[in-house]
């Protein structure tokens, strides 16, 4: 079924009686070519893409939940592709490229909004930092710009500007940076999947690996053994588990994430703001709230609930960057697991097992990799060989020394 403004008036003239589900909630199947794990942002993604780009349609994405519950419909909804590497740049312009043009090709409004991301300097050491950055986006083509403190002002007056503690210098916006809807991108790479005959199953969680010799041969799971000649793993947070299924140990650590939704207030935030001397961002969603997040909890955990002190350091990073807000009252908060890798980047990449893709490491920045990810994971499943964009994400890295460290903080997941 397309959507359209003439589905919706035929549908508002019937009582919207007439909508279809929108993606088929298969039951498994035994036996598939594609097995995806894992039914958030990038399983479903990659599944779209195997149907669509590689005319892959013997495909299951299995989901131990109901699909986008993980990660996917945890975050903050930040989409960007301001990066410094030349590995990791054009990766993350291709998402960005992919994100521009997703609703059209996805037929579903996934209210990708490119408000702009601004990262705040506050320091000429910073500065000289972020000019760099933009140099260095701007040779890759990515539109990057610097702003001084008075346009700063002038874009977002609610920032303290007269007696803040660390004083803003300016900032680097990329315009085409943004927000998109999580759940919706979810709910439109299952629509688009399921309609190319991908089977999305779920309540279905993946126990066991099956194995002959070093070939991994399909899956053991809560509704029976399901074989596959290739199965992928993109489980976000849970990557090392199920990589354990498999006798791997993955250079990746599982940490908590927490965000926070205040209540609705006027328009405060055209656009999402990233504080440059605390671990501080916050946006303002379609309804009015205030969406922010900062450091991860600090300890390994997999439990999606966070501790109140992370609470108590985020929102004042919050206070220290615009106080007006002290007055806000938290409406909710959250917890995510993330698969942070060892050196900040994800892996797409042949796991030492035949049979075996691994799709993990995103970090906390892997929604806006969604389209990218999915893509180039349905690239290696379908091609055997990695998608030219993510040749750099090998799993062998971590062995050679060739390292993505865009951040510098050396082989300590949690600072990342
Ligand atoms: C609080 C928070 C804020 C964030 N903010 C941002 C942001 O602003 N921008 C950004 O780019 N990124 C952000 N991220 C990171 C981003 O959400 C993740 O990197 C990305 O969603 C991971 O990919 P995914 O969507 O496929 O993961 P998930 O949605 O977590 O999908 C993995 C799925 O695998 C399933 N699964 C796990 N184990 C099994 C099993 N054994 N069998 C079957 N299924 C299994 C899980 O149930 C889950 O649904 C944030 C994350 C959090 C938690």
């Amino acid at each position: 079924m397309r959507y359209s403004l003439a589905s919706l008036l035929r549908q508002a003239c019937s009582g919207h009686r007439g909508w279809e589900a929108a993606w088929r909630d298969a039951s498994p199947k035994s036996a598939y070519e594609v097995l995806i794990v894992g039914g958030g942002g990038h399983g479903l993604a990659a599944a779209y893409y195997l149907a669509k780009v590689h005319g892959l349609t013997d495909v299951a994405v299995l989901e131990k939940d109901c699909i986008g519950l993980g990660n996917a419909g945890r975050n903050t909804t930040i989409i960007r592709s301001n990066y410094l590497l030349p590995a990791n740049n054009p990766f993350y312009e291709l998402s960005m490229k992919l994100w521009e043009g997703l609703e059209q090709e996805l037929n579903y409004n996934a209210m990708v909004s490119q408000r702009g991301v601004l990262n705040l300097f506050h320091s000429d050491a910073q500065r000289d930092a972020f000019v760099r950055r933009g140099n260095a986006m701007r040779l890759h083509g990515v539109d990057a710009e610097l702003l001084d403190a008075r346009q700063v002002r002038r874009m977002l007056p609610i920032l303290d500007f007269e007696n803040a503690r660390f004083p803003i210098q300016g900032g680097l916006l990329q315009r085409r940076g943004g927000t998109a809807r999580h759940d919706a991108v979810v709910w439109g790479y299952a629509r688009a999947a399921s309609g190319l005959g991908v089977d999305i199953v779920q309540r279905c969680e993946v126990t066991g690996l099956l194995r002959e010799g070093a070939r991994i041969t399909g899956v053991r799971t809560t509704r029976g053994d399901i074989r596959a000649a290739k199965v992928a793993v993109s489980v976000a947070g849970h990557s090392s588990r199920v990589a354990a299924m498999a006798g791997l140990r993955l250079p990746i650590e599982s940490h908590v994430l927490q965000a926070f939704v205040s209540e609705a207030i006027k328009p405060v935030l055209p656009c999402v703001v990233t504080f440059g001397a605390g671990h501080f961002y916050v946006s303002q969603s379609d309804k009015g709230g205030l969406v922010f997040g900062g450091d991860l909890d600090g300890y390994n955990s997999y439990a999606q609930r966070g501790n109140l002190p992370t609470v108590e350091d985020v929102c004042s990073g919050g206070m220290a960057l615009m106080p007006a807000i002290g007055r806000l009252r938290l409406l909710r908060s959250w917890g995510g697991i993330m698969d942070m890798s060892m050196d900040g980047s994800p892996i797409i990449d042949r796991a030492p097992l035949e049979g075996l893709y691994l799709n993990a490491g995103w970090c906390y920045g892997g929604f806006k990799a969604t389209p990218a990810a999915g893509l180039c994971l349905a690239h290696l499943l379908a091609r055997e060989e990695s998608h030219e964009l993510a040749r750099a994400f090998r799993l062998d890295r971590f062995a050679t020394g060739h390292l993505l460290d865009e951040k510098g903080q050396g082989p300590q997941p949690n600072l990342h």
